[in-house]
C-alpha cells in the first residue's frame, strides 16, 4: 500500500503565518526561532480564530501544570483550531484546567524511583546491564505527561526544578562510572532530548561511550522527529554526527540506535517521511516508543494506523508505555484494562517484529513489565500487583488505574485509609496464597 502523508501548506491557516512560504516554514532555524514558549504568544497567534474561553482555560491550566509550554510552529499549526478541545496534538502540549484531574493518591513525581537508583546526578542504574544517562534537561517541545516532569523543562508554578544544559565536564564522572562497572553493556541517552545536543557533543558522548570496552549498545532518544523533522533534513552537521557515531560503533562491532517518540498518526507528514528516509539511507536504525494517552491514542484503530505508518517509514514500533503515575497529567492516563484490550486488538494485525510490546513501568522502580504479566488485577480498586524477579525477587510492585475510571464502590475504597489498607492486604494475600 502506498501512503500519502500530509504535504499541504497547513500553517497558512494561522493568520500570522498565512504568507509564510514552504521554504521559509521548512527552515529548521525559522522553526526554532519561532517556537512558542508563552501564553502571550499563543494569544497573539490565536485570538482571531479561537474562543477566548479556550485561551483562559490554557491560562488556568498552566497555573496547575508541572510542565512549561514549548511547541514548534510545525506542530502548533497542525492542531485543528476549529476543534481544539479534542485535538490529539493540543492535548499533549497545551494544558487545559477544564480537563485536569486531581493527582492519584499513589502518584509521585519520581514514580519510577529514579532517584533511588541514581549513581551521581546523571546516571540511573536500575537494570543489571543497562543504565540511563541524562546529559541535559531541555527538549524541543514540552509534553504535559512527561515522566521526568520533576527534572525537564524548567520550573513552573507547581514545580521547582534544577534545569541543566550540556556540561561536558559533568559527563566525565558518568563515563567513569560506566567504565568501572563492567556488567553495564547498554546505555540509553535521554533526559532531555538529543535535538538539544550539538553535533560536537553528540560525537563526544557517542564515541566516549563506545570507547568503553564493556559498552556494547548505545541508544539515543529524541522526540525531535515527531516535532521538527526538518532539523534532520537541514542541520547536516547534526545528522552526520549521529551517522558518524553509528559508523564508529559498527567498526567496533557495537550497535547504536535512535529511539523516537510518535504518539499519533497525525504527527506524521511528508517531511517526516523524508527525514526518516534520509536516516534509513544512512543505515541508522530508528525505533519508536509511544505513550498510551487517554483521548489521544487509546483506540485500536489509531494505534494500528500509527504502527502501519511507522513500519512503512522503516521505523520499528518498539514499545507502548502505559502512562506513568506522575501527578498533574492524571487526565491523560488510561487503565490497565484499556492497555490489555489494545494489545489484543493490535497483535496479529501486522508482522510480529513490527508489533509494539505494551509495557507498564512499575511504581517504586519495578521496571518495565509486559502488560499481561501482572500477578493480580483488581478492577474494583484499579490496583494491579506485579513481580519483577530480576530487580527484587521478594518485592511486590503496584500500578493503579485512574480513579475516574473506577465504579463508585471502587472510588470509595480510596476515600478511606483503613478500607484501602485492608483492601491492599487482601490483594497481597491473594498472590501469596
Ligand atoms: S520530549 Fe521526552 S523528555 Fe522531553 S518533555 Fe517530552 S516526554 Fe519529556
Amino acid at each position: 500500500m502506498q501512503y500519502n502523508f500530509r504535504n499541504d501548506c497547513f500553517w497558512n491557516a494561522i493568520p500570522a503565518w498565512e504568507n509564510i512560504g514552504r521554504e521559509a516554514f521548512f527552515d529548521y532555524k525559522w522553526q526554532l526561532k519561532n517556537s512558542i514558549h508563552s501564553l502571550d504568544r499563543i494569544v497573539s497567534l490565536l485570538s482571531d480564530i479561537v474562543d477566548p474561553i479556550f485561551l483562559a482555560d490554557i491560562r488556568s491550566g498552566l497555573e496547575k501544570s508541572a510542565m512549561n509550554i514549548r511547541i514548534t510552529p510545525y506542530l502548533f499549526s497542525q492542531i485543528d483550531w476549529s476543534e481544539p478541545y479534542h485535538d490529539p496534538l493540543r492535548k499533549q502540549y497545551l494544558p487545559l484546567e477544564s480537563e485536569m484531574r486531581a493527582p492519584h493518591p499513589w502518584s509521585d513525581d519520581d514514580s519510577l524511583a529514579e532517584k533511588q537508583n541514581g549513581k551521581g546526578s546523571l546516571i540511573v542504574h536500575r537494570y543489571p546491564d543497562k543504565v540511563l544517562f541524562l546529559p541535559i534537561t531541555v527538549c524541543p517541545v514540552y509534553c504535559m505527561y512527561c515522566t521526568r516532569s520533576r527534572l525537564v523543562g524548567g520550573s513552573t508554578k507547581t514545580k521547582e526544578k534544577d534545569m541543566y544544559g550540556p556540561k561536558p565536564k559533568n559527563w566525565t564522572e558518568a563515563f567513569h562510572y560506566l567504565r568501572d562497572n563492567e556488567d553495564i553493556e547498554d546505555v540509553v541517552i535521554s533526559g532531555g532530548d538529543l535535538y538539544q545536543i550539538s553535533a560536537k557533543h553528540i560525537e563526544l558522548i557517542g564515541k566516549s561511550l563506545l570507547d568503553i570496552p564493556n559498552i556494547r549498545r548505545v541508544r539515543f532518544a529524541t522526540k525531535g522527529l515527531a516535532v521538527l523533522p526538518m532539523k534532520v533534513l537541514g542541520d547536516h552537521d547534526w545528522t552526520n554526527a549521529i551517522s558518524n557515531v553509528v559508523e564508529y560503533g559498527r567498526e567496533k562491532d557495537k550497535q547504536v540506535f535512535l529511539h523516537t517518540h510518535f504518539n499519533h498518526p497525525k504527527e506524521i507528514t511528508e517531511w517526516t517521511r523524508e527525514a526518516l528516509s534520509l536516516l534509513f539511507k544512512k543505515g541508522i536504525i530508528v525505533r519508536n516508543q509511544s505513550v498510551l494517552l487517554a483521548g489521544v491514542n487509546d483506540t485500536p484503530e489509531i494505534m494500528k494506523t500509527l504502527i502501519k505508518y511507522l513500519s512503512y517509514m522503516g521505523v520499528q514500533p518498539y514499545y507502548i508505555y502505559l502512562h506513568d503515575m506522575v501527578p498533574y497529567s492524571e487526565h491523560l492516563r488510561t487503565s490497565l484494562k484499556t492497555a490489555v484490550y489494545i494489545e489484543k486488538s493490535i497483535r496479529g494485525s501486522t508482522a510480529g517484529f513490527n508489533t509494539p510490546t505494551i509495557v507498564c513501568d512499575l511504581l517504586m522502580g519495578g521496571g518495565k513489565r509486559q502488560i499481561c504479566s501482572y500477578e493480580y488485577y483488581d478492577e474494583l480498586s484499579g490496583i494491579s500487583l506485579w513481580k519483577s524477579p530480576n530487580l527484587d525477587p521478594d518485592k511486590i510492585f503496584f500500578h493503579c488505574d485512574p480513579l475516574d475510571e473506577l465504579s463508585k464502590e471502587g472510588r470509595e475504597i480510596w476515600c478511606d485509609k483503613k478500607k484501602l489498607d485492608a483492601h491492599k492486604d487482601l490483594l497481597i494475600q491473594k498472590i501469596n496464597q
